[in-house]
């Protein structure tokens, strides 16, 4: 049995305000008062929102994460968020190198790496994203394209506890088109093999390899139980309460 703590993370990407926002972080918080799932619960709301969403759900349990964060501690980086400002808001993760962000703003991976690091500097957990593209996959390159952004991106100074991974898959995010198990095993265990050359058994034993990309209630629970996959990124379920309890209450 593994010692890793399944993580549930809902990135709500540039969706909410106030309202909505407010009530769906409390909806969450609230099921927690009720119930304790097997796994730690995270919400990574838009960066407008972050420090409302943190206050309301202060002392419920539940986890709140930034969606990115600029490698540097501050300075002239206009529309950008330093990782210690998250944390100062209530944060304890941040997600890095989300496929969108690598694609929209051109991130590399040594951008991804550094980012891991200024999170990890400023006491946040950072959740590091990778995932090879469909052309990638039918071209047979999927584990190499894996092995090769975890290498570029993982953090120095990487530890089970300041780090972990997200396989997403950039043909499943936001499409339906979720991994089969045996697609998603596949990768993960790839994963973790190159955590062990890169950190040793011990470490990346203790790492946790989230599953993101179409991640719904009907599926997570087949893919929750795989021996490598310990939780899940999840976009588009984690804006409705239900969706997002029915998932963790899978675990
Ligand atoms: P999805 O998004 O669950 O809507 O596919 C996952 C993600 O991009 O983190």
């Amino acid at each position: 049995m593994s010692q890793r703590r399944t993580l549930i993370a809902g990135n709500w990407k540039m969706n909410g305000q106030k309202a909505d926002g407010l009530a769906l972080a409390k909806g969450v918080a609230e099921k927690l008062a009720g119930a304790k799932p097997n796994c730690d619960l995270l919400v990574c709301p838009p960066t407008t929102l972050v420090g409302l969403v943190a206050e309301a759900v202060k002392g419920s349990g539940l986890h709140v994460g930034g969606q990115d964060c600029h490698a540097k501690v501050s300075g002239a980086h206009t529309g950008d968020s330093s990782a210690a400002a998250l944390a100062d808001l209530g944060c304890t993760y941040v997600i890095v190198g989300h496929s969108e962000r690598r694609t929209d703003h051109a991130e590399s991976d040594a951008v991804v790496k550094a980012k891991a690091e200024a999170a990890i500097a400023a006491g946040l957990v950072a959740i590091v994203c990778i995932g090879e593209t469909l052309a990638q996959r039918d071209a047979g390159q999927t584990i190499e394209v894996n092995r090769s952004q975890l290498v570029g991106s993982l953090p120095a100074g990487a530890t089970a506890a300041n780090t972990v991974i997200a396989y997403e898959p950039v043909w499943a995010i936001g499409t339906g088109r979720v991994a089969t198990p045996a697609q998603a095993q596949e990768v993960h265990a790839a994963i973790r093999a190159e955590l062990v050359k890169a950190l040793g058994a011990e470490a990346a034993g203790a790492m946790r390899i989230l599953y993101g990309g179409s991640m719904k209630p009907d599926n997570a629970k087949e893919l929750l139980a795989l021996p490598d996959v310990d939780g899940g990124l999840i976009g588009g379920a984690s804006l409705k309460v239900a969706d997002f309890w029915a998932i963790a209450e899978s675990c």
